[in-house]
């Protein structure tokens, strides 16, 4: 069997177009536009492409993107002060502090400063714990687009069973909770789970989020499941001195017994920012009372 391929690249650019529309008629129907605002503290080279790229794609969509840069040596007070000004600001409708923080910074403290309603990252532990509830919430943006691609190859999940690989809080954890909501049969599995290979077996979809370049072989997956490959690893080839991105699974090999696989890059990577520019769309209708779904994001 070889795999269909789940186009994470065009999926995204569909589901930008749509948001774009929805901004253009919240802009002509209610006199709001979407605002984005980001906070990076210090000069992280990956970071600041990061930022760069959500800038630009928060623009392409038509809102309007805030960038907070500020110095390496900015104090935890400092940093505490702008997110109350963002939590206060009714243009910046979004709020994202770009991870990881330098080391004098109290992540935690920062994240949980974030108004919830504005948390479009979904890190803040009352966003966390709703979704854990099962209740509607904003989702961490990387599984909530692994979620709607699943359902866009599966339609219904309901019953089947799932494998997360990676129990991290922004993604192995809450792509768990995602799923459970879904009405899946759930296990996670982590660097000390026993017995992994026969846990990828049996399972009609596995989601990977470890960041091991190529971990997954063919005989791990179950023929005809769907595999969701996160993990980004930077590889380098000694040969040719070149650099090139590859995922937790080796595409090569799984391609040939899956039923439909993500590549990397392309697959769940641009879902990324495209859920990111969805929460930031719902945070501003709700914001001001109005629901906010975008005709490609489902109820949450
Ligand atoms: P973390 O490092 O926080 O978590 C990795 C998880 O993998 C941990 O739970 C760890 O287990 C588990 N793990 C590590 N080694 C093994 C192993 N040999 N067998 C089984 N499990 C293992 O990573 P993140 O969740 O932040 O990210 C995961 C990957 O996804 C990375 O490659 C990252 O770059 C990528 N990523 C991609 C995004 C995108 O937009 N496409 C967005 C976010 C992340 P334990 O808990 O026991 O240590």
């Amino acid at each position: 069997m070889v795999a269909s391929v789940i186009d994470g690249k065009a999926f995204a650019a569909g589901m930008r177009n749509s948001i774009a529309g929805d901004v253009s008629r919240l802009k002509e129907q209610h006199g709001i536009t979407p605002g984005l605002a980001v906070v990076l503290v210090g000069q992280d080279p990956a970071s600041e492409i990061y930022v760069r790229n959500k800038a630009r794609m928060t623009r392409e969509v038509g809102m309007v993107s805030f960038r907070h840069h500020l110095p390496q040596h900015t104090t935890q007070k400092e940093l505490l002060q702008l997110i109350e000004n963002i939590n206060n600001d009714p243009l910046m409708h979004g709020l994202l502090v770009q991870l990881p923080l330098p080391a004098h910074i109290d992540e935690e403290s920062i994240i949980t400063a974030i108004r919830p309603d504005k948390d479009v990252d979904g890190f803040h532990p009352s966003n966390v714990g709703r979704l854990a509830m099962g209740k509607s919430a904003m989702v961490p943006c990387t599984p909530l687009g692994c979620l709607m691609l699943l359902k866009d190859e599966l339609g219904s999940l309901a019953g089947k069973n799932a494998l997360v690989l990676g129990r991290s809080n922004i993604v192995g954890k809450p792509m768990a909770n995602l799923l459970l909501r879904e009405h899946c049969t759930v296990t996670v599995a982590h660097s000390r789970t026993r017995d992994l290979i026969e846990h990828c077996n049996r399972v009609d979809i596995l989601v990977s989020a470890v960041g091991r370049p190529s971990m997954i072989k063919g005989n791990w997956v179950r023929p005809g499941s769907v595999v969701i490959d996160v993990g980004i690893s930077r590889i380098h080839n000694s040969k040719t001195g070149k650099g090139r991105i590859v995922g937790d699974v080796d595409y090569s090999e799984v391609s040939q017994v899956a039923g439909a696989i993500t590549p990397v890059p392309g697959g769940v990577g641009p879902m990324t920012i495209a859920c990111l520019l969805a929460n930031t769309y719902r945070a501003s209708c709700q914001i001001h009372g109005l629901k906010g779904e975008t005709g490609t994001t489902q109820e949450l």
